[in-house]
C-alpha cells in the first residue's frame, strides 16, 4: 500500500477543498473543523429585488459548502485511519481496497465490489 502517496494526495485535497470552502464560507469558530455559510448583508440592499438575490446567493452558497463540507469530512477521515493504520481497508469486507480505486478517490472507504 502506497500511503504515504494517498497521504501526499489527501493533503493535497484537504489543502483545496480549505480554499475552495473560504469562497463560500468560514470557519465555524465554536465548533472545530467545521464551516458555515459566511454572512451576507442582507437589509443593506436598496430594493426587495437585490435583497432576493441575495438570499438565492446565499442557499446557492449553503448548498456549495454542504457538498465541499462532505468531501472535506471523508478527506479527515482517511487521513485519521492513515494515523491509525487502517488506510486502504474496505468498511463493508475488511478486505484492501484496490489501489487504482484510491487513485481515483484517495478518500473512498470500500472496495469496488462493495460501493
Ligand atoms: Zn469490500
Amino acid at each position: 500500500m502506497k500511503t504515504d502517496y494517498f497521504k501526499q494526495k489527501l493533503e493535497e485535497d484537504k489543502r483545496v477543498l480549505e480554499h475552495e470552502m473560504g469562497t463560500v464560507g468560514r470557519p465555524n469558530s465554536a465548533v472545530p473543523d467545521d464551516w458555515e455559510v459566511a454572512p451576507s448583508e442582507i437589509g443593506m440592499e436598496a430594493d426587495l429585488a437585490d435583497q432576493a438575490d441575495v438570499v438565492m446567493n446565499r442557499e446557492g452558497n449553503a448548498a456549495i459548502l454542504a457538498d465541499l463540507e462532505a468531501r472535506y469530512d471523508a478527506v479527515l477521515n482517511a487521513l485519521r485511519r492513515i494515523e491509525k493504520g487502517a488506510y486502504g481497508i474496505c468498511e463493508v469486507c475488511g478486505e484492501a481496497i484496490e489501489e487504482k480505486r484510491l487513485e481515483a478517490d484517495p478518500a473512498a472507504t470500500t472496495c469496488i465490489k462493495d460501493l
